[in-house]
């Protein structure tokens, strides 16, 4: 199966704007902002979607997801505030990109419910 584009950017084959890299998980600006503050938290593991996650074997890797968006929203500037965390999972929940990725938003109030 061809790469995805997250692929590319893991492997540093395309440009992205990175905020924060780890062995295990990589954070980049979104291209298509959908909000002030718009961050993409991907684990460096090929999973397609959410309907892959099992809370067993991929418990400590989405913890570190939610530490890094935590770290990241402090760093924003848009903890206090608040701000939003989103999986969108397969083509009804909206999912683009099939490899799996937290969407980390904020800097502007949100609406519910999501569009
Ligand atoms: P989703 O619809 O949940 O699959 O979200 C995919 C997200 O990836 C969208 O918000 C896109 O704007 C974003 N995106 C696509 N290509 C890139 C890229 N090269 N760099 C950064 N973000 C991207």
């Amino acid at each position: 199966m061809a790469d995805t584009i997250f692929k590319k950017i893991i492997d540093k084959e395309i440009p992205a704007d990175i905020v924060f890299e780890s062995d295990s998980i990589l954070a980049f600006r979104d291209i298509n902002p959908k909000a002030p503050t718009h961050i993409l938290i991907i684990p460096k593991e090929e999973i397609p979607t959410v309907r892959e996650i099992n809370g067993k074997e991929h418990g400590p890797l989405l913890g570190e997801m939610i530490d890094a968006a935590n770290s990241i929203a402090k760093k924003e500037g848009i903890s206090e505030d608040g701000f939003r965390l989103v999986f969108n999972c397969g083509d009804k929940g909206g999912q683009e990109v099939y490899h799996l990725h937290l969407h980390l938003l904020g800097g502007r109030q949100m609406a519910w419910p999501a569009g």
